[in-house]
């Protein structure tokens, strides 16, 4: 049976944080959550009948947001059912839902547990009040202790922990003592992100006024590399630029979009991408919700993905991972031709040393890592 992942969108927050340029509305009432969740079902129930969607499994399915954990448990059973009326779930079906840790509680994630999610996607961000403050974080550290310490006892099998670094005034020290503290825990899986943020968010205007208190590019990279080696002293692997996991605790679902697999993306805001197209609902949940009402479908963008761009995106997903690039891979998707011009931009970064060439894989090295950004930009272009 053919595989599938799903992304469900969940646009509610207790209130925006000061960095989020995701599409998230603060409103916590129950009954505009309900009301969006059934214009999600009906969505669903709409997909379902296109000919490329029949017969699906689903091998991934993500609640992301948002924050999803507003949700009842008994809303994330009935989303479960729901799609199962659809789908097949594969036996191993990988169910990630994204934690906030002040909306929930010990009773709560095991009730999560027993609705059917397998795995939580933790939004911590610091263990520094003094930069959860700045970031405009709902969590105290209090309660991001308090779900950390009761999540092994819940028996997730698979959970994951989002940090970020470079933040103001942050000193490398603060850095380390961030991933002291988390490793305390055990994560079976950790993101790792540097703080990034676009001219529509509130920091924006505070780093426009202050650009000196935030770390240097040399220091961000330097609490990198330094990341990087101490995680993996710990055991963890460098799957994926941000990502590192403990063996087997890779997220299958992030693993599905880096090797263009095909995913169906439903909610506000949300993308899919199936059979080569590309799609994108409304980010407006006004419209979004407007739309399902009068029987319309959400969908505001679509683009057939052309050969040329997609094989520079292919190349720049793959590279993200460990596993990296293939030239045979390349020759069965691509052009011959086409793919010699990109294959001479990958030798190039070789003998610069920020890709490393084994056989006929080529992959990120470390000194690659540390510049991706750029290195991509230069596969792009
Ligand atoms: S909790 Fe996440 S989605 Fe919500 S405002 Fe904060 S960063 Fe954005």
């Amino acid at each position: 049976m053919k595989q599938l992942s799903l992304y469900f969108h969940f646009p509610f927050c207790l209130k925006r944080c000061r960095y989020c340029d995701f599409v998230s509305y603060p409103r916590r009432d129950r009954y505009t959550h309900l009301k969006y969740k059934e214009a999600v079902f009906q969505e669903v129930s709409w997909r379902v009948n296109e000919e490329m969607l029949r017969g699906r499994e689903l091998s991934t399915i993500y609640l992301g947001g948002g924050t999803p954990s507003l949700l009842f448990p008994e809303d994330v059973e009935d989303i479960l059912n729901y799609l199962q009326h659809f789908f097949a779930f594969s036996p191993s079906v990988e169910i990630t839902m994204e934690v906030n840790p002040e909306t929930v509680n010990r009773e709560k994630i095991d009730s999560f547990r027993k609705a059917g999610v397998n795995r939580l996607s933790i939004g911590v961000q610091s263990f520094n009040p003094r930069f959860l403050r700045f970031l405009g974080r709902s969590s105290s550290l209090e309660q991001i202790e308090n779900l950390l310490l009761q999540i092994e006892k819940v028996r997730y099998p698979y959970w994951s922990v989002d940090l970020i670094y470079s933040l103001p005034w942050q000193s490398f020290e603060e850095w380390q003592e961030e991933i002291e503290q988390v490793l305390i825990y055990h994560p079976p899986h950790l993101s790792i992100y540097n703080l990034t943020f676009s001219p529509l968010v509130p920091l924006y205007q505070f780093a426009k006024y202050h650009p000196g208190v935030f770390p240097s590019p040399e220091e961000e990279a330097l609490y990198f590399e330094w990341v990087i080696e101490r995680l993996e002293k710990e055991g963890y692997k460098h799957y994926e630029i941000s990502n590192f996991s403990q063996p087997g605790a890779e997220c299958q679902h992030n693993l599905n979009y880096w090797r263009e697999g095909e995913y169906l993306g439903v909610g506000v805001s949300a993308w899919s991408y199936l059979e080569g197209r590309r799609q994108k609902n409304t980010s407006s949940l006004k419209n979004y919700l407007k739309r399902i009402e009068e029987g319309k479908n959400p969908l505001t963008f679509q683009e057939k993905l052309e050969s040329y761009p997609k094989l520079a995106e292919d190349i720049i997903l793959h590279l993200r991972t460990e596993e990296g690039i293939t030239v045979s891979y390349l020759l069965a998707q691509y052009e011959r031709e086409k793919v010699e011009v990109k294959l001479k931009c990958l030798e190039y970064l070789s003998q610069e040393g920020f890709i490393i060439k084994e056989g006929d894989r080529f992959y990120l090295s470390k000194k690659g890592i540390l510049v991706a950004n750029q290195i991509f930009q230069e596969i792009l272009d």
